[in-house]
């Protein structure tokens, strides 16, 4: 292949590529920013015959198995996966959030040791960042990890961490400063989940599938070196983080959702005319979540408009189609999965609530909502 600059060249060859492997049956159909167990197998495959085509970590640096192209060839790798409904990775647990907080923050060790081996399908990561008593306030987390000679000593439990069941490693935030103010006491570490002492278990969602897991520590030695970034620094690390896991796929995004609105116009042939009328006003919010990513969607204040609205709009698109389907959306099949999985995605990555405060306190310049402790100053 060309590996060039050109963009408009590199799109034709990622279609051509892509519609190859589509042929072949090597390509693993889209499911969205969380693996399903059943999509398992296909999307290993799949991320390993992207790496060894050369058409793994599109952006990512050549001495570590990527392609060494720009961001904008990454954009226009998922747009054209998105128009051919393809994944564009294995998960973005691992291809998105570990990889680009390495890439951000690893040593030069840690590069090494982990991107190469994440392009080839032979890691793949998980999250362990939420806990029992902290998701929409992650600096409330308990898990500890105190330094022990040459060991950090892991204690705790985590929750909701997406395809932990097979995951070999795992980016985990824990607390390493009780004595220091919430934020300041967390470290990042890049936790081999083969450890001993670590306990994973699937949690069945109302859609049936194990998707997440609860995780338990128990005494985890973890070498010095799974700390990735600053002891005690670990709050900016994951702030990035999950800037990178709102942001979504932009441009690509817009794309899957032109795609669902025109089925919503196809749905709207031989309703009443109150389902005429909710599908009216679901197309012009998604309407208008697309011109809006398609003029801003490169500009990181967006990801947590975009990720409310693509959320939200996900929600109603699938009750309103069970509305449509009346009591067929009660049987097995597609319509009925995303009328199950879409309240999930209203939580995930940082609920529509969080998303709400973000936006009004970062964006429109809000008073901060007041912090149990401080002082409404602070
Ligand atoms: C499908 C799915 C996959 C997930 N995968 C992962 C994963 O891989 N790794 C991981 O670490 N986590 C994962 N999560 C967890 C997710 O990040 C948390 O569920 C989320 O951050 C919300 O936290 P919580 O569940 O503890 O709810 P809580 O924080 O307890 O919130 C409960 C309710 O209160 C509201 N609320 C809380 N605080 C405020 C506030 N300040 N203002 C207004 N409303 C508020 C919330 O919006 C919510 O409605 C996943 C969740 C889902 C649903």
């Amino acid at each position: 292949m060309t590996k060039g600059t050109d963009l408009e060249a590199f799109r034709v060859e990622c279609a051509q590529f892509i519609s190859a492997a589509k042929d072949s049956g090597e390509a693993c159909p889209s499911y969205g920013a969380i693996l399903p167990p059943a999509y398992y197998q296909a999307a290993m495959r799949w991320q390993r015959y992207c790496y060894d085509s050369d058409w793994a970590g599109i952006h990512w640096p050549s001495s570590y198995g990527g392609m060494g192209l720009s961001k904008r060839h990454n954009i226009i790798w998922h747009e054209e996966c998105a128009k051919a409904e393809i994944a564009p990775y294995l998960n973005l647990q691992g291809l998105v959030l570990a990889g680009e907080a390495i890439l951000r923050c690893g040593t030069l060790e840690q590069k090494e040791k982990f991107l190469r081996p994440t392009l080839m399908n032979e890691i793949l990561w998980c999250q362990l960042f939420s806990e029992p008593g902290a998701g929409s306030d992650l600096a409330g987390l308990q898990s500890s990890a105190i330094i022990d000679g040459d060991y950090f000593v892991l204690n705790g439990q985590k929750v909701w961490s997406s395809n932990a069941q097979f995951a070999q490693f795992g980016i985990l935030m824990a607390r390493t400063n009780f004595k220091a103010s919430k934020h300041k006491g967390i470290s990042f570490f890049l936790l081999d989940m083969e450890l001993p002492g670590i306990d994973v278990r699937p949690l069945k969602q109302m859609t049936g599938d194990h998707e997440f897991c609860e995780v338990f520590f128990d005494d985890v030695l973890m070498p010095r070196n799974a700390l990735l970034g600053e002891l005690h620094g670990g709050w900016s690390v994951a702030m990035a983080v999950l800037e990178d896991e709102r942001s979504g796929a932009g441009s690509a995004d817009v794309i899957s959702l032109s795609r669902r609105l025109q089925s919503m116009t196809n749905n709207a042939k031989g309703t009443d005319s109150l389902t005429r009328q909710s599908l009216t006003s679901l197309l012009s919010r998604g309407r208008s979540l697309q011109s809006l990513l398609e003029e801003r969607g490169s500009d990181p204040m967006m990801a947590p408009i975009a990720k409310l609205l693509n959320t939200e709009i996900g929600y109603d698109e699938a009750q309103i189609e069970s509305r449509i389907r009346g009591p067929l959306s009660m049987l097995d099949g597609d319509a009925t999965d995303r009328l199950l999985y879409s309240p999930g995605m209203r939580i995930a990555g940082g609920s529509s609530e969080i998303q709400k405060n973000i936006i009004g306190e970062r964006i429109l310049g809000l008073p901060r909502e007041p912090q149990i402790g401080t002082s409404p100053e602070a």
